[in-house]
């Protein structure tokens, strides 16, 4: 018996190589259809002839395999051979750390984002008003930090309330960041803004409830100016980077991530921060990485540690919400903190963090 056995074993030995052979064969031949097909600008997949194919080849099954089986194996073979023909882009993303390992450095001005200094981005959830933002700004020039924050545009759960200020708030930043040597960081909601935006900011936010505006997304790969995506409340990892390359795909390569915290069952925090997801996202991809620790946790009380584990984890700089009066704020009263409070928390951590 054993005799017997090693016999067939020979022959499926034999088999699996004349296999081999044929399916390397047939991938040649569709690698000259596609050469042909990309002279000829044709779509590379053609389902009509995919299922004629598959028709074909289940009329000539004499079995033993089922004609549900061989459909399934060939399926199998045509999809390994169009994968061929795709473009490299198509499988190695452009955020990919697979397609750049250098790390990305956004420009942000003057100010690099993804370098070797950790940076600080404060400012208030929503721009309230000229004295308001110059308060802010003031501090934070101050104490040295160069990106200041804050939402002309909110997008609010509920349509009642503040929604902000609109362009009248972009003007009011660039006004006072000019004053003052800053740069601007602002949430824009709508595709048709960008252009305009671009006079007065200079990173356009994407936020969390956007991240897969996919219009907005591709309006802002068109434009030239850095980007900040934020991850949605949702949102894998994965459809994450998607979201970064839509904007990327359309040549806009200055995108800077954020995570920001997502939704699970914990209520003691606002958002659960997934503190993985910054190595993770190091890992994966080349683009900067920010955390914001105040919508990632919504209180006030736990941001040194909290910045501290993003910080330790290899994000590139943390995003905070600031404002002269927390208790009064049209938005995020909550979780925002006064400025001598982030006075404290910033020197508490340049202690053992570089920040700028
Ligand atoms: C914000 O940063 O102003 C904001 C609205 O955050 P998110 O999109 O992460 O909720
Ligand atoms: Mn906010």
């Amino acid at each position: 018996m054993s005799h017997q056995l090693e016999e067939l074993r020979k022959q499926l030995d034999e088999i699996n190589l004349q296999l081999l052979r044929i399916i390397n064969e047939r991938a040649s031949v569709v690698k000259k259809i596609g050469e042909i097909k990309k002279r000829y600008s044709v779509q590379k997949f053609d389902p009509i002839r995919e299922r004629d194919m598959l028709e074909r080849i289940v009329q000539h099954n004499e079995g033993p395999f089922d004609d549900n089986t061989v459909r399934h194996l060939f399926k199998q073979i045509f999809k390994a051979s169009l994968s061929l023909l795709e473009d490299d882009h198509k499988k190695v993303l452009l955020v990919s750390r697979k397609r750049q390992s250098k790390d990305t450095v956004v420009m942000v001005g003057d100010v690099p984002v993804g370098g070797e200094q950790n940076v600080l981005v404060a400012g208030p959830c929503s721009v309230e008003s000229e004295e308001q933002v110059r308060q802010v700004a003031q501090t934070m020039s101050k104490l040295g930090f160069r990106l200041i924050r804050g939402g002309a545009y909110k997008p609010r759960t509920s349509p009642y309330d503040f929604q902000g200020l609109g362009e009248e708030g972009l003007k009011i930043l660039r006004r006072v960041a000019d004053e003052f040597g800053l740069k601007v960081v602002s949430e824009i909601v709508h595709p048709a803004d960008i252009k305009m935006a671009t006079q007065y900011v200079d990173v356009i936010q994407i936020g969390a409830r956007n991240m897969q505006n996919f219009e907005l997304l591709k309006v802002a790969g068109s434009a030239r100016i850095p980007v900040l995506l934020k991850r949605g409340l949702s949102a894998t990892l994965e459809e994450f980077l998607f979201a970064a390359e839509y904007i990327v795909s359309r040549g806009n390569t200055q995108v800077i991530l954020c995570e920001r915290g997502i939704r699970t069952f914990e209520k003691w925090t606002r958002n659960t921060l997934d503190i993985s997801a910054v190595p993770i996202l190091k890992q994966e991809s080349h683009l900067p990485v920010l955390v914001d620790i105040s919508h990632s946790t919504g209180r006030r009380d736990i941001l040194l540690p909290i910045a501290k584990a993003a910080l330790a984890a290899g994000a590139n700089g943390i995003m905070v919400e600031t404002h002269p009066e927390p208790s009064v704020a049209l938005s995020d009263a909550q979780q925002q903190i006064d400025l001598k409070q982030l006075e404290a928390l910033l020197t508490q951590l340049r202690q053992t963090h570089d920040l700028v």
